[in-house]
């Protein structure tokens, strides 16, 4: 059986004292649950809140962004080995924001995965459509796009080590979320090409879903055959909420 996973990502949210509370409510809220792994994505100033906060905890943690480059003279940047020395298990790469507003290319995207590789983490490699895309029926042929240039950096077996989370554009805060049918269709298809080049990977990676999941839809999103857990942003920030998801893939 497929591990499952229900990632949150804070985007840019967050102070101290609302971290505090956050954070104690995921601690208590998580604390019984058996199968389902769960992380947060924090902004890079919080780590050393929120490792402090984990510490001992079953919630691990990770950034939302990792440079591509190992060190050096590359200002603003944050590498996967710094990361590392804040206990980030994961790190989010190529998602739908980074590659719309600060132009992340498919082949800086791959970098950014195959440094978070070698820097020790899980990279949860972020795919999805535009809403022109799907109109248009362009679908399968941008996550193919964006997933071989992957693929062409780190090998199916680099793919094996990461996790995969299909986030539709359109439904990225918008509450506009894809229907079971509609992300299912998807992640068979992600994992139908994963299967070309190894069985065994396909069978076993995680491939999250991603858009406006709620606690009212993740039960009949999370029972669908090939989606293994969810990317959480806007509801990833309420404790209730961000439980509630988790316990629907917790079995
Ligand atoms: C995200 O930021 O990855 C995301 C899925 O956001 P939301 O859940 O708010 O749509």
């Amino acid at each position: 059986m497929r591990t499952r996973l229900v990632a949150g990502n804070w985007k840019m949210n967050g102070s101290f004292a609302e971290n505090a509370a956050l954070l104690q409510g995921l601690v208590g809220g998580l604390a019984g649950f058996n199968t389902v792994r769960c992380v947060v994505c924090v902004p890079f100033p919080y780590l050393a809140q929120v490792s402090a906060a984990l510490q001992g905890s079953r919630i691990a943690w990770g950034a939302q962004n990792v440079s591509e480059f190992g060190a050096g003279a590359y200002t603003g940047e944050v590498s996967g080995s710094m990361l590392r020395e804040f206990g980030c298990a994961y790190s989010l790469v190529g998602h739908s924001e980074r590659r719309a507003i600060f132009g992340e290319s498919d082949a800086q995207v791959a970098a950014k995965y195959a440094a978070a590789l070698k820097a020790g983490m899980i990279p949860i490699l972020c795919l999805g459509e535009t809403l022109g895309e799907r109109e248009t029926g362009a679908t399968e042929a941008v996550v193919r796009r964006q997933f071989e240039a992957v693929v062409n950096e780190v090998g199916i077996e680099g793919i094996g080590r990461g996790v995969l989370a299909y986030e539709p554009v359109w439904a990225i805060g918008t509450g506009r979320t894809a229907s079971p049918a509609q992300a299912q269709a998807v992640h068979a298809f992600l994992r139908s090409c994963i299967a070309a080049s190894d069985g065994k990977v396909a069978a076993e990676l995680p491939i999250l879903y991603g858009g406006s999941v709620k606690s009212q839809n993740a039960d009949e999103l999370f029972a669908m055959a090939d989606i293994d857990g969810g990317l959480i942003g806007g509801a990833s920030l309420k404790t209730d909420e961000f439980v509630a998801i988790c316990k629907a893939a917790d079995r």
